[in-house]
């Protein structure tokens, strides 16, 4: 059965726009799918600083259209669609799509990464009445409020620094004394007269009765509980992997993120994997296009080898 593509990209965030753009300018038949809109994780960031060779002010909205529209001027096709269920035959790799089945080559997956949920009793109940994941979303309805972020990590305090624009106050509760946050965010986190940092401390319950209107946290040293009214709580504790549409063969780390090698070849032939979703050290916009770019390059030189094994085996030439 023929193909429909040499190769479909799922996700269309910084690693999948970026293998967008090498197999297209390699002139590889290739489709990107995403289930919402183009960006990822990295077009909720309010302010992105560190993409090499952008000095200007950038949103990560405007930094990703940007990655989107020059992947669409080498012809790179992006499809709004939902991969649900992806399989492996012998000639071609089936992608199950919300709209029926797609056919290819080679897939890269780069479908990234969402924030975790903690777990903690409110969360869920509250989710949309308070609780968030996203304060460049949410961020504005809390103005003149106070406000809880939980974590210690770069979104953490990146957040936590945002919503400083909108809230009264924003209570940085952390489980630890250290931040693993980048130092440049800590110390602009210190200078922050909006920001109170509630250390030590482990998030215990989100309370209310329509809305969030208080959490409680413990801590962890004297192991005394404290209730601090807020009415958002912003929960950044860390990220989990989309890979819920891939099959059992492909290789995953014990948290669930996909390995590769550094041609980022995963344990199925013919898929590779690319940004948030690969087991890696640094997730970052900048690390993530360098994997697309490898991802599709890999996929590009599978493609060419196979061609050429055919032609020999038909006897053709082969210049
Ligand atoms: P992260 O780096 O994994 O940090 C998660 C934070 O949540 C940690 O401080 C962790 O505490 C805390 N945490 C985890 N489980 C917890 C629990 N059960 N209870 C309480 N706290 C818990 O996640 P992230 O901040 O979302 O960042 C993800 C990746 O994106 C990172 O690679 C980051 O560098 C990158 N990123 C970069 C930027 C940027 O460059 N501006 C912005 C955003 C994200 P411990 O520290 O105690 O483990």
């Amino acid at each position: 059965m023929p193909t429909d593509y040499d190769m479909i990209i799922v996700g269309a965030g910084p690693a999948g726009l970026t293998a967008g753009l090498y197999a297209s300018r390699a002139r590889v038949k290739t489709c990107c799918i995403e289930r919402l809109s183009p960006g990822g994780q990295a077009a909720l960031t309010a302010r992105v600083e560190n993409y090499p060779g952008i000095e200007e002010l950038i949103t990560g909205l405007e930094l990703c259209q940007r990655m989107e529209r020059q992947a669409r001027s080498f012809g790179l096709e992006i499809v709004r669609d939902e991969v649900q269920h992806l399989e492996t035959s012998r000639e071609a790799l089936d992608v199950q799509c919300a709209s029926g089945l797609r056919r290819s080559r080679t897939i890269v997956v780069a479908s990234g990464a969402n924030s975790a949920a903690l777990g903690v009793p409110g969360e869920k109940e509250f989710f949309g009445k308070g609780v968030s994941y996203c304060a460049t979303c949410d961020g504005p309805f809390f103005k003149d409020l106070d406000v809880a972020v939980i974590g210690g990590g770069d979104s953490a305090l990146d957040e936590a620094l945002f919503l400083t624009r909108f809230c009264r106050r924003v209570y940085l509760v952390h489980r630890r004394a250290e931040f693993r946050a980048v130092k440049l965010l800590v110390e602009r986190v210190a200078a922050s007269a909006k920001i109170e940092l509630v250390l030590n401390a482990a998030l215990e319950k989100i309370l209310g009765a329509e809305g969030v209107e208080s959490i409680e946290v413990r801590d962890r040293t004297a192991g005394i509980a404290r209730r601090i009214p807020v009415s958002g709580v912003f929960l950044y504790v860390g990220l989990s992997p989309n890979t819920g549409f891939l099959p059992a063969s492909v290789r995953t780390d014990q948290k669930g993120y996909v390995i590769t090698d550094e041609e980022m070849r995963t344990s199925v032939d013919c898929i590779l994997a690319a940004g948030d979703v690969r087991h890696k050290s640094l997730r970052q916009i900048a690390t993530a296009v360098g994997d697309g770019a490898l991802a599709a390059m890999s996929a590009v030189k599978r493609l060419e080898s196979e061609k050429t094994a055919q032609m020999k085996s038909e006897g053709g030439s082969i210049s």
